[in-house]
């Protein structure tokens, strides 16, 4: 069996940023405690090793609570609501921004829009840990919705709305919100021009979609694919989703332990791949595991 790792698979540009971010304050703090507030990424095999390091990961209730010092509080790459910044300021907390820039970007978007009156319409799960921050920076108000039933059910469309995407979410489906919104625009304005009606900023990450079509690829290319990340990274749904469109035989695993090797039987070609928060290691280690695993049947045979 020929096992390959997916080679536009791995950390995004954002998350290696923050991983390197960690690591230096890390080695730099010997004797503070460094925090991170909510899971440094989704995925546990990475947060495993980082709090081997001495990093921990703490709420925001815990947050209100910390009274420990020195101490050193990391934001993560999705971003956190301003109430975030101004309680850390209360409290004179050591901050470390590590929020990814193109989140930070979406955020002043949002926030620009939302001062110039704007409806904003987000297309994101309201309780994703970067939606929250979206949210926060127009004050909550904002629809956030994840279909078209709910943008039709919830858009006014009679004010000058301006349709915004959380950065991990499906292209395809952004575009369908995108498209129906934008007819029933013109619905409501007689055919006319819906332009200052009715505006898409595109702000899906390019990191994400951009592997969209090398993905694709690559699972056309295997007979079996396994696609690794943590089950509450969220676009590893949307790139497992993809993946499995392409090739009925993709299976998620968050961890080693989780492969059923019935699913590899008569497969000559197995691929890796994964999330933008899928560390390159872990996947080094499900490719070791399954050649030991392969090499020992081949030795008996
Ligand atoms: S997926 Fe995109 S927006 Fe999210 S951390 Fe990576 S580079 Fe930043």
């Amino acid at each position: 069996m020929i096992i390959t790792i997916d080679d536009s698979a791995g950390f995004c540009w954002g998350v290696v940023k923050t991983i390197d971010k960690v690591e230096e304050v890390l080695n730099s703090s010997p004797d503070e405690q460094v925090y991170v507030l909510g899971d440094i990424i989704h995925n546990p095999r990475e947060i495993d090793r980082l709090k081997a390091k001495g990093l921990k990961t703490i709420t925001h209730s815990n947050l209100r609570n910390l009274s420990e010092k020195p101490a050193k509080v990391i934001i993560r790459a999705h971003g956190e609501p301003p109430s975030t910044y101004k309680m850390a300021e209360d409290m004179k907390l050591n901050i470390i921004d590590a929020t990814c820039p193109l989140v930070q970007a979406l955020q002043n978007r949002i926030r620009k829009a939302y001062e110039e009156g704007s409806q904003i319409v987000i297309f994101g799960k309201k309780d994703h840990a970067e939606v929250i921050g979206l949210r926060g920076v127009c004050n909550d108000d904002c629809i956030v919705i994840k279909s078209v039933d709910e943008a039709i059910e919830n858009v006014d469309f009679s004010r000058k709305t301006i349709l915004f995407s959380q950065t991990t979410m499906e292209k395809s489906a952004f575009f369908e919100i995108k498209n129906v919104l934008e007819n029933r625009v013109k619905d409501f304005t007689d055919g006319g021009d819906t332009k200052d009606l009715f505006i898409t900023k595109n702000t899906l990450c390019k990191y994400v979609y951009g592997r969209e079509d090398k993905l694709m690829e690559f699972a056309a290319n295997n007979n079996v694919v396994l696609f690794v990340a943590g089950r509450n990274s969220s676009n590893g749904k949307s790139l497992f989703h993809i993946c499995r469109q392409v090739n009925s035989k993709t299976y998620f695993i968050e961890d080693i332990s989780e492969i059923d090797y019935s699913w590899l039987y008569g497969a000559e070609k197995l691929g890796i791949t994964g999330a933008t928060s899928t560390p390159q290691w872990y996947m080094e280690s499900v490719k070791d595991v399954l050649e030991k695993k392969y090499n020992m049947i081949a030795a008996k045979i």
